[in-house]
């Protein structure tokens, strides 16, 4: 059986003009090997993700990949990269032979200027459960507002959420570090709601019916304060400016906390 595992990178690639431009991809790592008799599993997905952000990801992203940056592997073309990414991998995934690397540009980070205001959008995911009920309705009518999304054990949802700051670059050309901006909506939101479930797991949702009206609105309200107090320090001011929320691929909402 085969399995893949998908991490971002953002590297740093010249543009024709000769000027450094943002390159960032999804790499997808795929190995073979046998399902494990005793815990049922090819590979324990936590060693896959382990090496590969400490052999490829920290090693590049960040990176001048044109021979360059004397810290970096020289790899200036994306058919290069994908065998730089296999050579370091040594074609081996958690003692499993590899079978492919592959490149896909990423949908995340977005970046928008109006000629005024920049905007940065990144995207993360979070797996949660949750069940619909509304303490103010009877159980009958839970049942006919809120259909199977009110079964009692709860269900679950691979959400997208989508982050972003608005405002003007400071010194450093960037409204935020990318890894500052990540650190704080990995801390204050996805990962601290990663496979939890919403009612019972956490107190931001206590009396808190968790559709995803009401969790885009309780992203907002864990994300505002930190985000533009990092902002501040690195002397943007810059502030969320929007949230967009993914529950199923035909679901989304977006909210730029004007009910706040
Ligand atoms: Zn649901």
């Amino acid at each position: 059986m085969r399995v893949t595992r998908v991490e971002r990178v953002e590297a740093v690639a010249r543009g024709e003009d000769g000027r450094w431009i943002p390159l960032a991809f999804d790499l997808e790592a795929t190995l073979a090997g046998d399902v494990s008799s005793e815990h049922g599993m090819v590979v324990n997905l936590t060693d896959v993700k382990k090496q590969l952000r400490e052999r490829v990801v920290e090693r590049l992203s960040g990176r001048r990949l044109d021979g360059s940056d004397a810290d970096a592997p020289e790899l200036p073309t994306a058919e290069k990269l994908a065998q730089g990414i296999w050579d370091l991998l040594g074609g081996k995934l958690a003692d499993r032979p590899l079978v492919r690397i592959r490149l896909v540009a990423a949908r995340s980070p977005i970046v928008t200027w109006t000629g005024e205001e920049m905007r940065v959008t990144r995207s993360y995911e979070f797996s949660a459960a949750h069940r619909l009920h509304a303490e103010s309705l009877s159980d009958t009518e839970n049942v006919r507002v809120f259909g199977k999304c009110n079964n009692p054990a709860g269900h679950g949802h691979n959400y997208v959420l989508e982050v972003t700051l608005a405002g003007r670059t400071g010194h450093a050309g960037e409204l935020l570090p990318a890894d500052v901006f990540d650190r704080i909506v990995e801390s204050e939101v996805v990962g601290r709601w990663d496979h939890k479930h919403l009612n019972e797991d956490l107190p931001e949702f206590a009396g808190i019916n968790p559709t995803a009206e009401e969790i885009a609105r309780v992203a907002w309200r864990r994300l505002t304060a930190p985000l533009a107090r990092a902002a501040d320090e690195a002397g943007t001011g810059a502030r969320l400016a929007r949230i967009e929320l993914h529950e199923t691929a035909r679901n989304r909402l977006e909210y730029e906390g004007e009910d706040e």
